[in-house]
């Protein structure tokens, strides 16, 4: 698949790393339909790049509206061939200054966004995707999920974070290698730092540290090296039921 071919349903791409996607997307002459709670954002976008970028606002969480989105994005562009789960929020950790385990509602609220949404998107989009027509390599489309190093090791007061990015990142192979009979692949990318607007809610003093902690390049990610990799992964048809660091390297120590 080339990414100038591609009609793609971004989640969270109102904002940060599904923003450079849509951005790159439509750089490379693609389509990409927004799906994301963000109104003011997400119509921004929409008016920016009009003719290439529909918004539409929705909860990851609810079936009813993510499949409401999915109905205007085939009407809009007859077909869906790509995906990419963006949407997700983390909670304050302890950088942020919170204490002690999460209450139940915290925890099952980071699930329910982060691993039930991703899925939520990912099976109703990937029905759709099923009336697809096969490309030459037997393709039908591609979805690309984005976990978290959180997944791997997470830090204090990140516990529901992590549990829903490494359901993420646990989901992929089983969910690529069934999807694969259908000539759908499925990805994850688990990106380490980047700079988002979810990272700048993070104090101060961690916002000037961290970029430093990273190995290689001694900086956080850009929005648009994520976006980098997804087209990588879209075009590259050996990729399938993998989930990639995207860190520089970052491990991240016990705080
Ligand atoms: P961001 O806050 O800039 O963007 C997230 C978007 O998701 C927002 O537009 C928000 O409105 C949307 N969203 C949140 N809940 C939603 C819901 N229930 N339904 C629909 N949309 C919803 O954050 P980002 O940094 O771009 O993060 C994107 C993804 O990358 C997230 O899943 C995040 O966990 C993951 N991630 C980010 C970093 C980082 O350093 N920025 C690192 C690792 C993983």
């Amino acid at each position: 698949m080339k990414i100038n071919d591609c009609t793609a349903l971004i989640s969270g791409g109102a904002s940060g790393l599904g923003e450079a996607t849509v951005r790159r997307i439509v750089e490379k002459g693609g389509k990409a339909f927004i799906l994301d709670l963000d109104e003011g954002k997400g119509m921004k976008l929409q008016e920016e790049m009009a003719g290439s970028v529909v918004f539409q606002k929705a909860d990851v969480t609810s079936e009813e509206e993510v499949a409401s989105a999915i109905q205007r994005a085939v009407d809009t562009y007859q077909s869906i061939n790509m995906v990419v789960n963006c949407a997700g929020i983390a909670p304050p950790s302890k950088v942020a200054g919170r204490k002690g385990v999460h209450s139940l509602a915290q925890f099952s609220k980071v699930i329910e966004i982060n691993l039930i949404g991703t899925f939520n998107v990912l099976r109703l989009a990937a029905q759709r995707m099923q009336e697809n027509e096969e490309n030459e390599l037997g393709e039908k489309g591609v979805i690309i999920n984005t976990a978290s190093v959180a997944a791997f090791d997470g830090q204090i007061g990140q516990a529901a974070y992590s549990a829903s990015k490494a359901g993420v990142a646990g989901m992929t192979l089983p969910i690529a290698r069934e999807l694969a009979r259908d000539g759908i692949r499925v990805m994850t990318i688990a990106p380490g730092l980047f700079h988002t607007p979810m990272f700048d809610s993070l104090p101060e003093e961690a916002r000037n540290t961290l970029g430093e902690s990273v190995p290689f390049p001694k900086r956080l990610g850009n929005p648009s090296e994520y976006a980098q990799l997804v087209e990588a992964i879209v075009e590259n048809p050996m990729l399938n039921g993998e989930t990639i660091r995207l860190d520089g390297a970052i491990r991240m120590q016990p705080k």
